[in-house]
């Protein structure tokens, strides 16, 4: 039975690539890469720091309104571009985050290096951005009228502390009528993420009396204490299986170098691919910035209550698996065979977490060309390729959401 679906769902991506109005898409997909870099560099050009969205949302909302689509921007700040189909019942999202990792005043004019862009952000998430950009012009250029309604968004929150909620406010906007959910992050056409990764971002923080370098020199310092902490968690054994892994990404505190700072904090990122794991990782924090800070109270000989240790939550991802018999997956790996595509399944954190969480079909996969460096400010893409990426997502598009005849 799942060879014979898997057949016809492969026999109708074939069949669907040479209907005329979708043939007039892949053309058009084929001459106007250029264009689509054009537009990705035009993106990447206006700074988006994690809720600083709002003036690269405007820009995308224009690029959309000028394939057709209808656009709005909602309350969350995500940019929703509507194509309606003829059944109001059924909707297929496409979401690419808008938000980058790099603060406000970063230096984001884009630069040629061969046949690389290198800029913060090209890639992660230019690359995907200007492929919903592409794909909104290549249905319009098409003609071609689906039974689904087609929804691409641009969306906030999905970097640093943005905790997913401008997807979350997309699956809440659409509810039930999704029936399939594609997050459009990053280059790349080699993989299929299949798996949403859990994780959850904590600030740990320590407060103290503060004090004077010299003259109160040996009362407990927070500083010291966090480090104490970090070192501690740094000895605990992370399993390859499930992956999981840590990041400490920020450090804050103190106002000058001689003084006794009285606050200090860490941020840090757990994942996992299983969620009891996971737990076990937070648990193991929480106890190693407590050792942490005992071990530098003993060192000064302070009372107990000299320092206090505080934890926050900076957000939570939740953990989601695409099984493997999903129709959403069988019509991605018909694409991909149509267009003679190699692709892996992959697990990893993306705004697919949040559908997949809910029981909601959803993947995750890159827009096309290649990448690397993401997170760094020599972030690059080359565009070299980035046709099949579009294509790619044409044919699941119009796959997923029906051809009316
Ligand atoms: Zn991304």
């Amino acid at each position: 039975m799942a060879t014979l679906s898997a057949r016809a769902t492969e026999d109708s991506t074939a069949k669907l690539a040479e209907d005329p109005r979708c043939a007039r898409g892949l053309a058009w997909i084929d001459k106007s890469a250029a264009w689509v870099t054009d537009q990705q560099i035009h993106l990447t050009e206006i700074p988006a720091p994690e809720f600083g969205e709002s003036r690269r949302a405007e820009a995308l909302k224009e690029l959309f309104a000028a394939s057709g689509f209808h656009v709005s921007i909602d309350t969350t700040g995500n940019v929703v571009a509507e194509r309606r189909g003829s059944d109001p019942n059924g909707v297929v999202l496409l979401a690419a985050h808008i938000d980058t990792v790099f603060p406000q005043g970063t230096d984001v004019q884009v630069r040629r290096d061969g046949n690389r862009l290198v800029a913060p952000g090209i890639s992660d998430n230019g690359a995907g951005i200007s492929a919903l950009v592409g794909l909104a012009r290549a249905l319009f250029e098409s003609q071609v009228r689906t039974n689904k309604t087609v929804v691409l968004a641009g969306d906030v929150g999905e970097e640093g502390e943005g905790n997913l909620r401008g997807i979350r406010a997309l699956v809440d906007r659409y509810g039930s009528r999704l029936s399939a959910v594609i997050a459009v992050d990053g280059p790349a056409t080699d993989y299929i993420t299949t798996q949403g990764i859990a994780s959850r971002r904590l600030e740990a923080s320590v407060a103290g009396p503060g004090g004077h370098s010299w003259s109160d020199f040996g009362e407990p310092n927070p500083i010291t204490a966090i480090a104490r902490g970090i070192v501690q968690f740094s000895a605990v054994r992370v399993p390859t299986d499930p992956r999981s892994s840590y990041n400490f990404g920020v450090i804050d505190g103190g106002t000058s170098v001689n003084s006794i700072p009285s606050s200090a904090s860490v941020k840090v990122d757990l994942r996992s691919e299983d969620e009891a794991e996971l737990a076990r990782l937070e648990s193991a924090l929480r106890d190693a910035m407590q050792t942490g800070l005992r071990d530098e109270l003993a060192k000064c000989d302070a009372p107990s209550d000299a320092l206090q240790l505080a934890f926050r939550s900076i957000g939570t991802r939740p953990a989601g698996k695409l099984p493997a018999d999903s129709p959403l997956l069988a019509t991605v790996r018909s694409v991909d065979r149509t267009l003679g595509n190699r692709s892996r399944l992959e697990s990893s954190s993306t705004d697919a977490n949040l559908p997949l969480s809910l029981g909601i079909p959803a993947v995750a996969i890159g827009g096309g060309g290649t990448g690397g460096g993401a997170h760094t400010p020599e972030e690059w893409f080359n565009p070299a390729g980035r046709e099949l990426g579009l294509k790619r997502l044409f044919l699941t598009v119009v796959s997923l959401a029906g051809v009316e005849p």
